[in-house]
């Protein structure tokens, strides 16, 4: 949250309208408590994000309506870790690269030691006074995952690294961790069909959807694609694919939106005739003619503003486009082949406003005294379903420092301010 213009930042993203947001997208299934603090720390996480090193940009222009709510890390997410390690060894912290925690000894709630994999295969324990896990969700886990999503979630690519795979989260769970969220809950977005089964990052979202109209194999519409703005809508898209038949839906388009999207790494189907798409996109031709005609047919006169929740929009078709409706008429037409693209799961461990991960005890659910948890692995504290964009960085960031402060204090270290 900002209170007024920053560098980076325009306008003023303020604590009641950014709970609100949240609140909105939840469908208030969210500490309210916890969405706060994330809230309310949010506004000095960027000073100390630059302390460590941490380079910010403006926000690009197009469909994502985000530079009065989101800062952007100068180089991305890796220029982002990076700075933190650079810090992080500056500070004489050691970083054991490749190793692989396989569980935690955990003693009345207690952490004391990780069991830990080496590069070279070799196996140790760690002991320490206090942790903080931080290994994010399991949507890297396919058994996981089909145990949520059941034989579905074989076609979900997943957008981020392969490693996180829960083990750490199970471990916990299976050792009495208290839990929070729903296992078919997260953050997916759809993807282009094409991107690879891991890390294929962001340049594989698909930014259109909201400008056209999205098709399953069948070619029926299945979903307002104007909803609400794309920050705030992008990342239930995912969801609804895992929804439909065979886990495939296809966003069309025409020329008009060209130029108003970020354009993703795959080029789309060109056509200059809609059954020449549907044949190129491995669509029944007839059945999306009259899909499409049906949509424009229905698609009301109205002032186009794709940066304000427009007056364009349909009458009279199910589901209606209540935004940015404008009829699919002038070629040439392009598709793009959509999966759902996991970002990362929201069943994850409870925790108290220290982020002491909450243990089940003989005398019922009580919090560890040098157990934390940070990041992914426990935001479904402040996220039970839905997202709203630059969440999951924030989650990750407050969390984290708070983490680290109540863990040094755990440890019997004065937490400094920065
Ligand atoms: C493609 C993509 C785009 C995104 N875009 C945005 C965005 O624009 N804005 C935003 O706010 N958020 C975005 N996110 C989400 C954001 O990246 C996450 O919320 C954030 O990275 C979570 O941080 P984390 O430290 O909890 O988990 P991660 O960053 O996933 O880190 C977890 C680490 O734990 C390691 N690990 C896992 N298991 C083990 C184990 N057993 N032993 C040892 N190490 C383990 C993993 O290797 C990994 O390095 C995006 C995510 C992806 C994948």
């Amino acid at each position: 949250m900002h209170t007024q213009p920053e560098d980076v930042l325009t306008g003023a993203y303020t604590e009641d309208e950014f709970f609100e947001d949240l609140l909105k997208v939840t469908g208030g299934e969210m500490s309210h408590d916890l969405a706060r603090i994330v809230i309310r720390e949010s506004a000095s996480c960027r000073s100390w994000m630059k302390h460590h090193g941490v380079r910010f940009q403006p926000s690009l222009g197009g469909t994502l309506h985000l530079s009065r709510t989101n800062a952007f890390f100068l180089g991305g997410g890796k220029a982002l870790v990076n700075a933190y390690y650079r810090s992080a060894e500056s500070h004489g912290i050691q970083i054991d690269y490749e190793t692989f925690v396989e569980s935690l000894d955990i003693e009345h709630g207690r952490f004391k030691s990780a069991q830990i994999c080496l590069p070279d295969g070799r196996k140790e324990s760690i002991a320490a006074k206090t942790a903080i896990v931080a290994s994010g969700g399991f949507e890297s886990n396919r058994d996981w995952l089909r145990e949520a999503w059941g034989p579905a979630a074989d076609n979900f690519l997943i957008r981020g690294t392969r490693f996180n795979t829960g083990v750490v989260l199970r471990d916990l769970i299976a050792k009495g961790a208290a839990t929070v969220g729903d296992p078919t809950q997260g953050h997916a977005v759809a993807v282009d069909a094409r991107a690879p089964l891991y890390d294929g990052g962001i340049v594989t979202r698909i930014d259109c959807v909201s400008l056209g109209i999205v098709v399953n194999k069948n070619a029926e519409r299945f979903y307002d694609e104007g909803e609400d703005f794309w920050p705030k809508r992008y990342a239930i898209w995912g969801r609804l694919v895992a929804q439909q038949p065979d886990q495939i839906a296809f966003s069309i388009i025409d020329h008009k939106a060209r130029g108003r999207f970020m354009p993703p790494v795959f080029p789309g189907e060109t056509a200059q005739s809609i059954s020449e798409l549907a044949v190129k996109l491995g669509l029944p031709p007839e059945r999306l003619v009259s899909t499409v005609e049906q949509f424009n047919q229905a698609v009301q006169p109205g002032h186009f503003d794709h940066a304000v929740l427009d007056d364009c929009q349909t009458a009279g078709i199910h589901p209606a486009k209540t935004h940015w409706a404008l009829p699919i008429n002038e070629p040439p037409f392009t598709g793009y082949p959509l999966r759902p693209g996991i970002t990362f799961t929201y069943l994850g461990l409870k925790v108290d406003h220290d982020m002491r991960v909450l243990m089940q005890g003989a005398s019922g659910v009580d919090h560890s005294e040098n157990l934390f948890a940070a990041g992914e692995i426990c935001a479904g504290n402040v996220l039970g379903k839905g997202y709203v964009a630059g969440v999951g960085m924030t989650i990750g960031t407050v969390f984290g420092r708070i983490a680290g402060r109540s863990a040094a204090r755990a440890a019997g270290y004065q937490a400094q301010s920065v």
